[in-house]
């Protein structure tokens, strides 16, 4: 994917079709697109469906920090056609600045049609090209269950995981929303602000000695959204963190934030806001992560401690320069720590916009 604020964006003209592996960029207007029908044959009830919830998947998932929706129907209007596209495309989005296309391969419409190819996970990658997004690689952020990226490089015609959107699409998104930046820098975690609800709002966000995760309303979050999170353990520190993977072509600074306030006026304790990220390779004609065989580097890591009082507030990590031409996948976490206690046993944390941020890089996602 590409900022709306990248060197990239001010290229008028995007010829580029990013199955064929190449970088993608600005795809009409970023956050509201809508489509019309050929007169294809090919379109009938089922095929118009599993093309719209593609559509779908993309806007009734992403929301920004407060709870409101990303994406709308309407402004750039991509045609959705058929075409003949060889033998190594499912589909393929097609933008110009006067032209945009979502095409279908002629060859595959009996298994589209049919099922044996899921055409919804395949509309819902295809969906995330006019929304400007690139490919993220073959795999999505650790753990993999959490699901497998729709903007994967690669993905199989009969996989229906690549229907709902994983932490990295969702990502993808909240980069480029110009609605969370802040002084520059924009949101790169998943469901910052917990207003996801499909997990009950702790969507995309792990665990370390947290025996108590949950989202509520009660009082308001920071930032005035609607909601934010609580967690504790048995020990102390108990941890929670997420981890997004994207592309990072060269230059820009990275630095993690995250909201808290204490539960009670009696706790006492600190937090601890710790960034980590690490540069990976490709490899593979899918563009699958080497993360495991071959990083390049080392996990770095930037920590900051902070302590709650009983109205919110923000800790922000020191700025992280990533220098030079990179032209690599960077994995970044967010960890907040929670030291707080409550007459000397461990207690919760209210916390809330937690994420990584990042500012002035070329990210075509
Ligand atoms: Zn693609």
């Amino acid at each position: 994917m590409v900022l709306a604020t990248t060197p990239l964006a001010a290229i008028a003209v995007n010829t580029i079709n990013p199955e064929y592996g190449q970088e993608w960029g600005v795809c009409g207007d970023l956050e509201t697109a809508t489509w019309s029908y050929s007169s294809d044959w090919r379109w009938n009830p089922t095929t118009k469906a599993r093309f719209e919830a593609g559509f779908w998947n993309w806007v009734n998932d992403v929301h920004d920090h407060k709870g409101n929706r990303v994406l709308n129907k309407g402004g750039t209007t991509f045609v959705a056609e058929w075409a003949d596209l060889g033998t190594t495309l499912h589909a393929e989005t097609v933008c110009l600045p006067w032209d945009h296309r979502i095409r279908f391969n002629t060859r595959y419409y009996n298994e589209f049609y049919n099922g044996t190819y899921d055409m919804e996970a395949i509309s819902t990658h295809e969906w995330g090209h006019a929304w400007g997004l690139g490919h993220v690689g073959k795999k999505d952020t650790w753990p993999a269950a959490q699901g497998y990226a729709s903007m994967a490089t690669c993905i199989a015609g009969s996989d229906q995981s690549r229907r709902s959107l994983s932490h990295d699409d969702e990502a993808a998104i909240s980069i480029q929303d110009g609605t969370q930046v802040v002084r520059g820098y924009a949101t790169a975690s998943a469901n910052s602000s917990f207003e996801e609800s499909e997990f009950g709002g702790t969507e995309y966000w792990y665990g370390i000695n947290v025996s108590t995760f949950y989202t509520t309303s009660s009082g308001g979050g920071a930032d005035t959204t609607p909601r934010y999170a609580k967690f504790r353990g048995a020990l102390v520190p108990s941890e929670i963190f997420n981890e997004t993977m994207f592309n990072w072509y060269s230059g820009g600074w990275l630095k993690a934030r995250a909201n808290f306030k204490k539960d009670s006026s009696v706790d006492s304790g600190t937090v601890t806001i710790l960034l980590g990220y690490q540069r990976l390779d490709r490899v593979g004609s899918c563009g699958e992560l080497a993360d495991l065989s071959s990083p390049i580097e080392n996990w770095q890591w930037v920590a900051r401690t902070c302590y709650p009082s009983t109205n919110w507030n923000y800790c922000t990590t020191a700025a992280t320069a990533i220098s030079g031409q990179h032209h690599r996948v960077i994995r970044t976490r967010v960890f907040v720590k929670n030291y707080m206690t409550r007459f000397g046993l461990p207690t919760y944390l209210r916390t809330d916009r937690d994420r990584v941020m990042v500012k002035g890089a070329s990210v075509p996602w």
